[in-house]
């Protein structure tokens, strides 16, 4: 149609391009905040409390010991695409920490109000820093504090209207996918302590989740989920594919968890907490060889070599590629129908009913 002019194409403007990137890495307040905790466990944190007002909803806080952000870093420190952990693309292959993009603390400038509170081991006292929604260092003044990092952010998704509404609608339920999330770090980060509180009303603070900082995953699962349902799993170490090996915990045949698919499962890879949908499928199928009427608990982790997975597929890095994913689930299938075949299973549902 010859009425029609063809539109001038012209660059859209830096602030909406950050606004419209960030929501893409900042999904809800469970990503928010783990991109925090990630950050805290990068840092060599021995320690991490998350802290929440109403359930996230009024702020969120992650406090940690870790190594601190030096001064000349302090201008750059939300800037995007900005990061201490890697330079260049070949860094990416054999990266092992949680974060490489340089996005999280720039998109949080982006959707709500970021303020950080720092220390090194060089400095004998902490700097506060205040940041706009650009991502620039608009305040700083000393405080006091231990050495480490306190990050706070306030009114998330203020300036995304359909998200926002959704934030504060489902905010109980945004919370419950938050807890559900920090027990996998819970669970991953051996020698951390984790603690989690939520304080509401009148100033009524709850722990909601605590761990000790033990070294073993047994003793992280014991304070995540109790003794008795440690005492229902059973430890799995399997050598799968070249290189590949698989340990963690799975439920006993005849103990399953609650017949909701996919509650109490986590999987990681090389200790990053990710969603794996094919082993999840993998696991429940089998474990109905044993068990018909529940589901498994499952704690799995992954270690592959780190040139052997991608992760970054996804802007929340929960999605992995791997470069050989169908000889790893044959073996897993393999193995798995080891545990649950029904001579393994025998000595649990009709022995203990
Ligand atoms: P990334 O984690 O991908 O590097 P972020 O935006 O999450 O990007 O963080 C930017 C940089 O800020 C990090 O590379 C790190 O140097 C520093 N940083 C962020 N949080 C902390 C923290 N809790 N302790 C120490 N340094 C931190
Ligand atoms: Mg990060």
């Amino acid at each position: 149609d010859s009425s029609v002019e063809s539109p001038r194409i012209k660059p859209i403007n830096k602030g909406a391009v950050h606004r419209i990137c960030a929501g893409q890495v900042i999904l809800d307040l469970p990503s928010a905040v783990k991109e925090l905790v990630e950050n805290s466990l990068d840092a060599g944190a021995t320690s991490i409390e998350i802290a929440l007002k109403e359930y996230g909803e009024e702020s969120f806080q992650v406090i940690d010991n870790g190594c601190g952000i030096s001064p000349h870093n302090f201008k750059v420190l939300a800037l995007k695409h900005h990061t201490s952990k890697l330079s260049d693309f070949p860094d990416l292959q054999s990266l092992t920490t949680f974060g490489f993009r340089g996005e999280a603390l720039s998109s949080l400038c982006a959707l709500g109000d970021l303020t950080v509170e720092t220390r090194t081991k060089n400095e004998p006292v902490a700097t506060h820093l205040t940041f706009d929604h650009s991502g620039l260092l608009t305040a700083e003044r000393k405080t006091a504090r231990q050495i480490g990092t306190t990050v706070t952010v306030k009114k998330l998704f203020f300036n995304l209207p359909v998200r926002s509404k959704e934030f504060h609608r489902n905010i109980r339920k945004e919370y419950g996918k938050l807890i559900s999330l920090l027990n996998a770090y819970a669970l991953i980060a051996k020698g951390v302590r984790l603690v989690c509180t939520n304080t509401t009303g009148r100033n009524v603070k709850a722990v909601v989740l605590k761990t000790q900082g033990s070294g073993s995953l047994k003793d992280n699962i014991i304070a995540v989920f109790g003794m008795s349902t440690f005492n229902c799993l059973e430890l799995v170490c399997l050598c799968i594919s070249d290189g590949c090996k698989v340990d963690g915990f799975l439920s006993k045949p005849g103990y399953g968890s609650g017949r909701n698919l996919g509650d109490r499962q986590f999987f990681f890879v090389n200790g990053r907490p990710v969603d794996m949908p094919k082993v999840s499928k993998l696991v429940n199928e089998l474990y109905k060889g044993a068990n018909s009427r529940q589901y498994p608990i499952a704690i799995m982790n992954f270690t592959v070599p780190t040139g052997a997975c991608d992760v970054n597929v996804t802007p929340d890095k929960r999605k992995i590629f791997f470069s050989d994913e169908g000889s790893i689930l044959r073996s897993l299938r393999e193995a798995l129908e080891k545990i649950y075949s029904p001579s393994h299973a025998s000595y649990s549902v009709s022995r203990f009913e």
